[in-house]
């Protein structure tokens, strides 16, 4: 099993063995990687960050969704990381894809997949971007407001509409309720609007909050939407599918699937379609970071006299750590090397200073000695020039990490690149070295 950052462990999917090579597979990628890199030599940027992006990942998870939400297609929700060889690879799979913007729907379209399959899950449209759907034969869409149907008969009249309703999403991560979702006390007047438009209700949508952990937040949303498909029903429409949304996590899937699946069988005969739009689910554990120490500031406690360590890396809150921000996320540095020497991914087997070859420079070396003594303590900072950019407040290593060494951190491929920015002239453009760790995701991605 593939230990996480937060010493989580996927349980392995029948018929899937690569969970035992991922990690080497990732290590030595990572490795080969940081060691054609000489931070004392090298052109500007060619130390940027980077991700080693496993694809045998999320081949594991479609096949742990299929075993147990069979009966719910997935529609990958792009936004959560829009990478090319995620899309390939889950369109060769058979997901469909919820898209929330022009550019998203595009990309989708580019890599082959018929309109059909695609979802326009935002319910507040740009105008421009609604005739670019209509133009591209997207259908699918959500609405949850009645200006939102005005804009749909005149722009995009032959449009598939769910309803998309609120839910209870406290327990989640991240909340959308606050922003998205007609009340059951608005449907009524929703569906019949539509009806006098002459719209066409396909069916109902929800989303219990990105990051959800309350499995009774599904069975509330599913008896809803149960209601609504009964009231637009009796309007004469004939709603056939249910979107259940996003949400997952891999640390409480099964549950949570245990959960919708009951639901989903008690309210909705076999002949309802039943659509979702996983996104963290898939990519969370797919991708690792790694980043340099670009940068260290010793720093002295003034009562205990004791050294802690600033660390600056060359990626932050404004970059791939954005996800500290927006997702509400705490990654886990982990190193990678240090003192130019690889330690490989588990450094949990403490390198001694003497054996890292490290050398301590003379203002120094009361720091280092301290650090012989017991675990380094550091706060890690990103490249920018603005305070916030702190990625850990405190992290202790065995080791002592020096500038030019490398960290790691695992579960970075949800929200993270596309979410970062170019601010202080960074770049938002890390390179992805790919692997994949199952052979059926490597048959279909020609690796
Ligand atoms: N669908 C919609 C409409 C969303 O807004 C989101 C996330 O914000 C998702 C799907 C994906 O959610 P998650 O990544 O938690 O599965």
């Amino acid at each position: 099993h593939v230990k996480r950052g937060h010493g989580y462990a996927v349980p392995a999917v029948e018929g899937l063995d690569g969970m035992s090579v991922a990690k080497e597979m990732i290590g030595a990628a990572l490795q080969k990687r940081v060691r054609a890199v000489n931070t004392d030599t090298c052109e500007a940027g060619e130390e940027d960050a980077f991700f080693v992006a496993d694809m045998g990942e999320v081949y594991r998870q479609h096949m742990r969704w299929k075993k147990h939400l069979g009966r719910i297609t997935p529609h990958y929700a792009v936004k959560c990381n829009p990478d090319p060889v995620i899309i390939k690879l889950l369109a060769a799979l058979g997901s469909g894809f919820d898209c929330a913007s022009k550019t998203e729907i595009e990309q989708v379209l580019q890599a082959g997949v018929e309109p059909s399959r695609i979802i326009y899950a935002q319910p507040c449209k740009t105008k421009s971007y609604l005739r670019y759907t209509a133009q591209q034969g997207v259908k699918q869409m959500t609405f949850d407001n009645t200006d939102e149907l005005y804009k749909i008969k005149a722009i995009c009249p032959q449009a598939e509409l769910y309803l998309r309703i609120l839910t209870d999403d406290s327990a989640s991560l991240c909340r959308l309720s606050q922003k998205f979702g007609a009340s059951m006390d608005t449907a009524p007047e929703l569906l019949a609007l539509a009806r006098e438009l002459d719209l066409d209700i396909a069916g109902v949508a929800f989303h219990v909050g990105s990051g959800a952990s309350d499995p009774t937040a599904f069975h509330k949303a599913v008896l809803d939407a149960r209601n609504v498909f009964d009231q637009a029903l009796a309007l004469g429409f004939t709603p056939h599918t249910l979107d259940v949304g996003g949400g997952f996590i891999s640390e409480t899937f099964d549950e949570m699937a245990a959960a919708l699946s009951q639901a989903l069988d008690q309210h909705f005969s076999p002949s309802v379609r039943i659509i979702a739009e996983p996104g963290r689910y898939y990519t969370s554990a797919a991708f690792t970071l790694a980043c340099n120490v670009i940068a260290r500031r010793t720093v002295q406690d003034p009562i205990t006299g004791l050294h802690s360590y600033m660390l600056y890396l060359n990626d932050g809150v404004y970059g791939n750590f954005s996800s500290i921000i927006f997702d509400h996320q705490h990654p886990v540095p982990q190193v990678l090397s240090c003192a130019r020497r690889i330690t490989g991914l588990h450094c949990s087997s403490s390198l001694s200073l003497a054996d890292s070859g490290y050398s301590s420079s003379d203002d120094e070396t009361s720091a280092v000695r301290s650090a012989q003594q017991k675990s380094v303590e550091y706060s890690i900072w990103g490249p920018t020039c603005d305070g916030i950019d702190c990625i850990a407040e405190s992290w202790t290593s065995p080791q002592l990490v020096d500038v030019g060494d490398w960290l790691y951190f695992e579960d970075m491929g949800a929200y993270t690149k596309c979410s970062a920015t170019r601010f202080n002239g960074f770049t938002d453009k890390h390179e992805t070295v790919y692997v994949c760790s199952e052979a059926g995701a490597s048959a279909l991605l020609g690796f």
